[in-house]
């Protein structure tokens, strides 16, 4: 058997002229790879006991099988180089559209693992690489790396260490990378197997096999009869001997004509995503494919089935409790306050100070339903979005937009000649209780206030007066009250009064 090393000396001198990128080139302006795909052209021996009982297993089970994927995004040495969180979460989310078809849907597992190391981010040869996968892998999951330089390939899977490594510009959606190089972890060969490395050339007449890395591969026909021999082993994949990039279109995936060793034309099929047409036409897995990764999973990697994952969709309406629609908030000192979505473990959220989403104040991911916002842009309209996830749809929709204005809320009609403000920590804990801060007010203004707690709807769950505050300081116990939306209400002698909302959780 040929092990990767050989492969790397096989195609070592094409990958190493892709790679003469001048240092401290940004990862924006590379163009993409010249290389497909990387991995190394092997069929995998469990491949050939799987298309000998196809028949068998074919009804094993129906459901659908969620699979644990692990996600490893490297940057170098200094931190610096990570690819968007957003942009790798679209590439899982396309590639775990292109497996719809197969009954086999990932999620993520865990928090995604950010390495620092340069030499793994940026690899030329398949070396570190390996040690990367093997320094790095998690058990009980699939483990896919997002890198800078993958090998001088768009990806590849690494058969010795199971791990898919996948350069950075080539998360691009139309390209199916990803779903490709799952594709070969989950044992399924190129469509034109045996090809590697050999050019097709239409003028010549094709051979009935090829000498293809120490033993023969017989060249698939058109008819079908030595389709189960023949290249991929897959009788409902067309013969294919492309083992170069070639473009198609979203509604023809046809290309060039093929004659096989018979004689036989028909024009070569680029819909398989384990072929090497490049683009929009390519989102096909055909049903042998299909069953043949079902079986390595069911057969091969059972520690990844865990039958009693449920998958509950995530909708992406989000009913955000503050603020309110065109509510006027305190610019240095608001919050955003949203119900938890069912289904969702996670949100992105953004503000942005202009009417479009560009510029954002705010775009973070959250595991509350509560945020803290930065200093705002005062009087000034703001709005706010917010987009539910999980592991299992880490895509969505983001919610109606929500409008509010940032302005100074200083109540100072209430003691005129003052900077007064009443401060309000959110959220509170139930455990801590809450704490409020008056600012600005001379000893004989704080003398003269009470504060009321009351619930959202207006009751009145406890009070102090002045002489119960600490200097400025005012506190309320909460260990006897549930979780939720209060409001703290200063009052004056003279009975002018100012309200804050207060989160208990
Ligand atoms: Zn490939």
């Amino acid at each position: 058997m040929i092990n990767f090393n050989s492969f790397l000396l096989y195609t070592g001198v094409a990958l190493l002229t892709l790679l003469l990128s001048t240092p401290g080139y940004s990862q924006e302006i590379h163009s993409q790879p010249e290389h497909f795909c990387a991995t190394p052209p092997e069929r995998d021996e469990r491949l050939n006991y799987y298309q000998q009982n196809l028949g068998n297993y074919r009804f094993l089970t129906d459901d659908t099988q969620f699979i644990p994927l692990k996600i490893h995004i490297l940057g170098r040495n200094d931190g610096t180089g990570y690819t968007s969180r957003t942009m790798v979460e679209e590439a899982f989310c396309k590639m775990n559209e292109a497996f719809q078809q197969t009954g086999i849907q990932f999620f993520i597992k865990g928090e995604i693992n950010y390495i620092n190391n340069t030499e793994w981010y940026s690899h030329s040869s398949f070396g570190p690489g390996s040690e990367m996968i093997l320094t790095n892998n998690v058990p009980g999951a699939l483990n896919s790396y997002i890198v800078d330089v993958a090998a001088g390939a768009c990806g590849y899977y690494s058969p010795a260490t199971d791990g898919v490594v996948l350069a950075n510009n080539c998360l691009d959606p139309a390209n199916h990378t990803w779903a490709h190089e799952i594709g070969h972890q989950l044992t399924l060969p190129h469509t034109f197997f045996g090809w590697e490395g050999t050019t097709y050339e239409p003028d010549e007449p094709t051979p009935e096999r090829i000498w293809f890395r120490g033993g023969w591969v017989d060249v698939e026909k058109m008819d079908g009869s030595n389709c189960r021999e023949a290249a991929d082993g897959f009788c409902d994949t067309a013969p294919d001997y492309l083992s170069f990039r070639w473009g198609c279109s979203a509604n023809n995936p046809l290309g060039i004509f093929l004659t096989d060793p018979l004689g036989e034309t028909e024009r070569v099929n680029g819909a398989n995503i384990m072929s090497y047409s490049s683009g929009p036409c390519r989102h096909d897995f055909s049903e042998e494919q299909t069953q043949a990764m079902r079986m390595n999973i069911l057969l091969d990697r059972p520690d990844l089935v865990d039958q009693t994952i449920e998958y509950g969709p995530v909708a992406p309406e989000v009913n955000i409790i503050h603020p309110t629609q065109d509510d006027i908030v305190q610019y240095d000192d608001a919050y955003l306050k949203w119900e938890s979505v069912p289904n969702a473990t996670y949100y992105r959220v953004q503000v942005s100070a202009l009417p479009i989403f560009t510029n954002l104040l705010v775009d973070e991911v959250v595991q509350d339903t509560f945020m803290q916002l930065p200093q705002l842009i005062l009087e000034n309209e703001h709005l706010v979005r917010i987009k539910p996830l999980s592991e299992f749809q880490p895509c969505n929709d983001f919610s109606e937009r929500r409008a509010f204005i940032a302005s100074e809320l200083s109540n100072t009609e209430l003691f005129p000649g003052t900077d007064f403000k009443m401060k309000v920590v959110n959220p509170a804990s139930l455990n801590r209780g809450v704490d409020i801060e008056l600012k600005g007010l001379e000893e004989s203004d704080l003398r003269s206030v009470r504060i009321h707690l009351s619930d959202i709807n207006g009751r009145l769950v406890s009070q102090l007066e002045s002489q119960q505050f600490t200097g400025n300081k005012v506190h309320f116990e909460t260990g006897r009250l549930a979780a939720g939306i209060y409001v703290v209400t200063l009052i004056t002698e003279s009975g002018g009064s100012i309200s804050e909302r207060v989160i208990l959780q």
